[in-house]
C-alpha cells in the first residue's frame, strides 16, 4: 500500500461495531475510511459502550492506519438552518453536540457535517442560522473536533452549493479553529463547477476559502451532468466525471495527505466495489468492476 489516503464509507453493524469496520476498510485496502455512527437518516444511536472502541482502535494501530484521517460524517438530517421551527432546530442542535461528542470519543477529529437547507428563508437568513446553530454547538461540546462543512450539489435549497457560501458561513462562527470543509467531487460537479479543471478548482477553493481549510475529499464520480444540481453518486468511472479527472484529485501534490473517501453505489445494492475502485485509483488503471458487465 502507498502513501496514498484512499477509503469509502463503511457501516458500522453489530455485534462488532467499530472492530468489524475497521477489518473491513483494511481487507478493502484502505487506510482511511469514513462511518456514521448509526442510520445516516435518524438520531437512534447505541450506547458507545457496546461499540467496541478500543478494539477497533487498537486495530487502527495494528493496521499502520493513523486515527486523524478517518472520519465521521454527521446524519443529513440535522439542519440547524431551520427558521421555521424552533424545536427542530434545538434537536438538531443538541444532536449535533453529541455526535462531536461520540467522535472524540472514538478518538477521531473530522466530523462531516451538510450545512443544511433553507426552509421558508432566504439564503442569506439560512446561512446566519447555521453559524448561530455551529456558535451555540461548539461552545457546548467541550470537545476539538474540527466540523468540515460539505460542498453540495444545490439540490432544492441546499446551502453550500459554492465555495462562498461555506465561507459566509465560516466568516460568522466565533470559533473558526474548528471549521474545516469537505469537498464532494460529485457535488460540486452537479453545482456547477469544472471538476475536469483541477488546477483551476484548486486555485478557485484556495482563493475563497484557502487550501489550508480542505481537510477530507468524498471521491464520488457523478450520474449527472455538470451543473444539474442532482446529487446521485455514480461508481468510479461510470459518470460524467470519469476516472482520469478523479484520478487526478487522488495524486494531485496539492491534495497529498487528505484523506479521499469513496461514496460510490453498492452495485445493484448487493456488491461493495470499493475494493476493486480502490485498486485501480492506486494502480492508476480503469479496468471497470466486475458486477458490472
Ligand atoms: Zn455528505
Amino acid at each position: 500500500m502507498n502513501d496514498i489516503l484512499l477509503g469509502s464509507h463503511i457501516s458500522l453493524a453489530a455485534p462488532d461495531y467499530y472492530a468489524a469496520a475497521v477489518k473491513e476498510a483494511h481487507s478493502w485496502g484502505e487506510n482511511v475510511f469514513m462511518f456514521y455512527t448509526g442510520a445516516p437518516q435518524n438520531t437512534k444511536r447505541i450506547p458507545l459502550d457496546k461499540m467496541r472502541i478500543e478494539e477497533g482502535r487498537a486495530l487502527i494501530r495494528d493496521y499502520g492506519m493513523d486515527e486523524k484521517n478517518i472520519v465521521v460524517h454527521a446524519p443529513y438530517i440535522i439542519n440547524l438552518a431551520n427558521t421555521k421551527n424552533e424545536a427542530t432546530r434545538e434537536i438538531a442542535r443538541s444532536f449535533l453536540v453529541e455526535e462531536l461528542r461520540r467522535t472524540a470519543a472514538f478518538g477521531l477529529r473530522y466530523l462531516v457535517l451538510h450545512p443544511g437547507s433553507a426552509v421558508d428563508a432566504s439564503r442569506e437568513e439560512a446561512i446566519a442560522m447555521v453559524a448561530e446553530g455551529l456558535n451555540e454547538v461548539l461552545k457546548e461540546d467541550g470537545t476539538d473536533v474540527i466540523v468540515c462543512l460539505e460542498t453540495m450539489a444545490g439540490k432544492g435549497n441546499e446551502l453550500g452549493r459554492t465555495f462562498e457560501e461555506l465561507k459566509a458561513i465560516r466568516d460568522l462562527v466565533e470559533r473558526k479553529e474548528r471549521i474545516g470543509v469537505c469537498l464532494d467531487t460529485c457535488h460540486i460537479h452537479d453545482a456547477g463547477y469544472d471538476i475536469k479543471d483541477i488546477d483551476g478548482v484548486l486555485s478557485e477553493f484556495d482563493s475563497v476559502l484557502g487550501l489550508d481549510l480542505l481537510k477530507v475529499i468524498h471521491l464520488n464520480d457523478s450520474k449527472n451532468e455538470r451543473g444539474a444540481h442532482k446529487d446521485r453518486h455514480a461508481n468510479i468511472g461510470y459518470g460524467a466525471i470519469g476516472f482520469d479527472a478523479l484520478l487526478a484529485y487522488v495524486n494531485h501534490p496539492r491534495l497529498a495527505g487528505i484523506p479521499k473517501i469513496l461514496e460510490t453505489p453498492y452495485i445493484d445494492h448487493e456488491f461493495p466495489p470499493y475494493e476493486e475502485e480502490i485498486a485501480q485509483l492506486r494502480n492508476g488503471k480503469f479496468v471497470g468492476l466486475s458486477e458490472i458487465k
